[in-house]
């Protein structure tokens, strides 16, 4: 009779822990998978889609990674600084078309992007400069940095026309803030820059060194290097 109640009892206490044990595997099991799905979109979203619209002169990744796994920010950033050319539409000759990988592919999703909204694409007056091009530069009436001290010697910003100008800067402003360009306002209109933090670089002055001495290395090497003094 204890036997016969103990026992049942025993099954009663199992089946209540294989209950609960198969409850939580199924939610942990639907959470995985509502995770990945996230995880997954907003990294088609936000860098796939960017890339397969991308210039053929943008490295992906140091791995010559394809487009065909997830890949987030951090690891397309990873691999450190290197100067890529970028088509931008009135930047040639003697001013070199070229970004920081890290930024060119922020500027190729901005560019995408512009074009998605349907707006006029952006036209550009300077991208990378050298030192020697900084020292050179009449900046007009916008802000001018010391040489040695420019985003433009670290490959990190463009100049962008029209900015006082198109009715639709404010909604540009917002697509390049969404692609981590901050945008200076009244004070430089033309000016978009990445900050060193947004791509793992310690200072604008330690990202300016490597990016000129890469420059001086024969960076970048997709046949738009323009003259290192010239404007
Ligand atoms: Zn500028």
């Amino acid at each position: 009779m204890g036997n016969e109640r103990g026992g049942i009892l025993l099954i009663l206490l199992i089946s209540l822990v294989v209950v609960i044990v198969l409850y939580f595997g199924l939610v942990v099991f639907l959470w995985i998978g509502v995770t990945n799905g996230t995880i997954g979109a907003a990294a088609q979203q936000g860098s796939i889609a960017n890339i397969n619209g991308n210039q053929s002169t943008i490295p992906l990744g140091r791995d010559g990674q394809s487009d065909t796994k997830a890949i987030d920010n951090e690891e397309l950033d990873s691999g450190g600084a290197e100067l890529v050319c970028v088509r931008l539409n009135g930047v040639g000759g003697a001013r070199t078309p070229a970004l920081d990988r890290r930024v060119a592919r922020r500027m190729v999703g901005a560019i995408n992007h512009i074009a998605a909204e349907g707006l006029a694409p952006l036209s550009f007056t300077w991208a990378l400069r050298t030192t020697c091009q900084q020292r050179n530069v009449n900046p007009g009436p916008n802000l001018k940095a010391r040489p040695g001290s420019s985003p433009h010697e670290a490959g990190s910003a463009v100049d962008v026309s029209g900015m006082s100008s198109r009715g639709d800067a404010g909604r540009i402003v917002r697509i390049m803030g969404a692609h981590d360009f901050i945008w200076l306002g009244r004070r430089d209109p033309p000016h978009f820059h990445v900050m060193p933090a947004t791509i793992g670089e310690a200072s604008f002055g330690a990202w300016i060194r490597k990016i000129q001495h890469l420059y001086q290395s024969g960076q970048p090497t997709g046949g738009c290097r323009g003259s290192e003094c010239g404007s």
